[in-house]
């Protein structure tokens, strides 16, 4: 009988993982918990938010986690971590729920970061889940169908892969929406607002570069070395300038979620938890993916590397085997902007077009099988393929639905 406790919390990549390489051993018994029902595939939510398809971006977790919930090797539980007892080797969740573990596994990932802007909580829009991305495309089509003042000007706040995947998308996007409900042509702006005088300032000039001509040409206009100071109901101040817009989109921030400072981890300048090279912060206690400061944190590919280092390292702890170390990789960067086009960094090898667009088809599907087999990771990845939308009008106009969703 399983004897060793292992607790895992949040139902991201880097714990969906953990729980998938862990459960093919017998002896832990393995308690999952999230606050969230589903599972985000968040590198396909720019396309959730502008007529993609929800199943693209949502995963059940009991669906994930299907046959090792039949086979009783992990439990799922719903419900928020809020405090550590580390001497009673207990969490405590919601709803004064305590879970007892011999290891924990945490990988909560990220939360927004308004950075304390006055208005940008209150004001603006985002893509990080699933009730913003319904609450946006609910507000752009109220937006458009409003005849008396439609909006012309959509701005998008962040030059990073999120901001850029969704600029690129939203042109196409609007045009869409405009011409199922018949409406008039009218000039319209979208704007994308970076701090630094380049987007992508993590990537190589070349890439910024592309990147940067292909959004011009997609009618998105650029404004870089431009910081937020404030919004408020009608728009927002850039560098000391107003700029009216009802739309804006922040993309620019995010920061380590709350529960490790709250619970005392020691952090690092960026606020993520210090780990040991097996990712461990404390005696028990192993950091995944967002949360961890490692090399390339913040990446999914990263998550998934950190879940299965754990998992086994924790069968080579119970086995009496050396421990092996986390070794850093550089992920693959490809991203998306526009149809038909994305950019890609793939070590020194970079290129955009086309083949970037095929190359990241081709990751998305590598990405779902992580976390799932062939079959279900196919059928998930055919739902990029497809269009949702939850407006009558539109969903009238959409193309019949593919013959494996029927
Ligand atoms: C819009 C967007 C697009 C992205 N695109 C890409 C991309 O193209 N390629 C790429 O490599 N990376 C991309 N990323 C980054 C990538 O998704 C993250 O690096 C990855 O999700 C991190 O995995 P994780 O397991 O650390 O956390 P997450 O996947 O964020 O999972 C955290 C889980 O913890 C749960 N949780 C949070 N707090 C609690 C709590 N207190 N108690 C219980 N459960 C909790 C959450 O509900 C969630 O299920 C993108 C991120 C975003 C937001």
């Amino acid at each position: 009988m399983a004897t060793h406790k292992v607790l895992i919390v949040g139902g991201g990549f880097g714990g969906v993982k953990a729980a998938l390489e862990l459960s093919k051993h017998d002896d832990f018994s393995i308690t999952f918990l999230s606050n969230n029902l589903d599972f985000s595939y968040y590198p396909t939510f720019y396309h959730t938010a502008t007529g993609g398809m929800r199943e693209q971006s949502y995963i059940p977790i009991k669906q994930l986690l299907a046959e090792q919930i039949a086979a009783k090797k992990v439990r799922f539980v719903l419900g928020t971590a809020k405090k550590l007892d580390r001497a009673a080797k207990t969490l405590h969740a919601s709803d004064s729920r305590k879970y007892k573990y011999d290891t924990l596994i945490m990988g909560l990932g990220n939360v927004t970061n308004y950075f304390g802007i006055k208005g940008l909580a209150e004001y603006s829009y985002s893509i990080k889940s699933k009730d913003e991305i319904v609450r946006f495309k609910r507000h752009l089509h109220d937006q458009l169908l409003d005849d008396r003042k439609p909006e012309l000007n959509y701005v998008i706040v962040g030059g990073g892969p999120t901001g850029i995947e969704l600029a690129g998308a939203l042109p196409e996007y609007i045009r869409t929406i405009r011409k199922n409900h018949n409406l008039r042509r009218r000039k319209l702006h979208i704007d994308l607002v970076e701090t630094s005088p380049h987007l992508l300032p993590r990537c190589s000039k070349a890439t910024s570069r592309a990147v940067e001509r292909r959004l011009r040409q997609l009618g998105v206009r650029l404004y870089l070395k431009s910081a937020v100071q404030g919004q408020d109901a009608n728009g927002l101040i850039i560098n000391g300038k107003p700029i009216q817009s009802h739309t804006v989109v922040w993309t620019a921030g995010v920061s380590n979620n709350p529960f490790f400072k709250d619970n005392g981890f020691t952090l690092d300048p960026r606020g993520k938890v210090v780990v040991d090279e097996h990712l461990r912060a404390e005696p028990h206690i192993y950091v995944l993916g967002d949360n961890a400061s490692t090399q390339y944190s913040g990446m999914a590919q990263t998550a998934l590397l950190n879940g299965e280092l754990v998992a086994t390292n924790l069968m080579r702890e119970h086995e009496g085997k050396p421990l092996k170390a986390d070794k850093p990789k550089l992920p693959v960067t490809v991203i998306p902007v526009g149809a038909n086009w994305a950019a890609v960094e793939w070590g020194k090898v970079h290129f955009a077009g086309k083949s970037g667009w095929a190359l990241r088809s081709a990751a998305d599907w590598i990405g779902y099988l992580d976390i799932t087999s062939l079959i279900p990771a196919t059928e998930q990845w055919f739902t990029e393929f497809g269009r949702y939308e939850e407006c009558p009008t539109c969903s009238v106009a959409l193309m019949p639905k593919p013959a494996y969703q029927t």
